[in-house]
């Protein structure tokens, strides 16, 4: 099964995302954590993905064309695979149609996160992650201890507030219009009498277990 996770930043894509991918026994690719780990590494694609993801904007849809395909062309992806965060604008999303109709495959579901812009904010500034495993943690102080890996929390430098509001706005503004874009391509499918991608909306506040509970409902599961 392919699916595509989409949200605004906060929503729990990552967490719940990684719940989706163990229960399906697919992987799991987050763009996100692709662009920090080639930042960590210094590569030149990370040096230039720091300079737009310090700030909360997107990085170009160029690289993340070029990660998307790498991964799905992996053997382990040909079962299918969770995209957290990848389709972020109308153009990668018209990208990974191709690539997957290169590989004789399609999208099955689009998942949408559904949770109010208030709700984010206060998510997100008070969110810590490992700076080993990336797991991320609410409400416990940078510094504090992983429970998964014994790494050290701390803020991800696009959780301060000025990358917060830079990154709803690019939510808003290039990535929301992809589902109805998506919703535009199931109404032709339909017209036509041929099948597209599946859009589920969950309502993506509540305990995290609450929250995978109604994922997987929705996912038949
Ligand atoms: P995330 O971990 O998904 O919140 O992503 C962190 C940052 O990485 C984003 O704010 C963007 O700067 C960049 N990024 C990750 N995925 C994408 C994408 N699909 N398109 C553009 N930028 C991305």
């Amino acid at each position: 099964m392919n699916i595509v996770l989409l949200g605004p930043p906060g929503a729990g894509k990552g967490t719940q995302g990684e719940r989706i991918a163990r229960e399906l026994e697919i992987p799991k690719l987050a763009t996100g954590d692709v662009l920090r780990e080639a930042v960590r590494q210094g590569t030149p694609q990370g040096l230039e993905a720091k300079r737009y993801m310090d700030k909360g904007d997107l990085v170009p849809d160029s690289v993340i064309l070029g990660i998307m395909k790498e991964a799905l062309c992996r053997p382990d992806a040909a079962r299918g695979v969770v995209l957290d965060g990848v389709v972020r604008t109308v153009p990668q999303a018209e990208g990974l149609a191709r690539v997957l109709a290169e590989l004789g495959r399609k999208l099955d579901v689009v998942l949408v996160f559904d949770v109010d812009e208030e709700e984010l904010v206060r998510r997100l500034s008070a969110r810590t992650v490992c700076e080993n495993c990336q797991t991320p943690y609410t409400g416990r102080a940078p510094g504090s201890t992983c429970e998964k890996c014994g790494g050290k929390l701390v803020r991800r430098k696009d959780d301060e507030p000025d990358a917060i509001r830079t990154r709803m706005r690019a939510y808003r503004d290039q990535t929301s219009p992809v589902i109805e874009w998506y919703r535009a391509r199931a109404r032709d499918a339909a017209l036509r009498g041929q099948s597209a991608a599946r859009i589920v909306t969950v309502d993506a506040i509540g305990a995290v277990d609450e929250v995978t509970a109604r994922v997987l409902t929705a996912l038949g599961k």
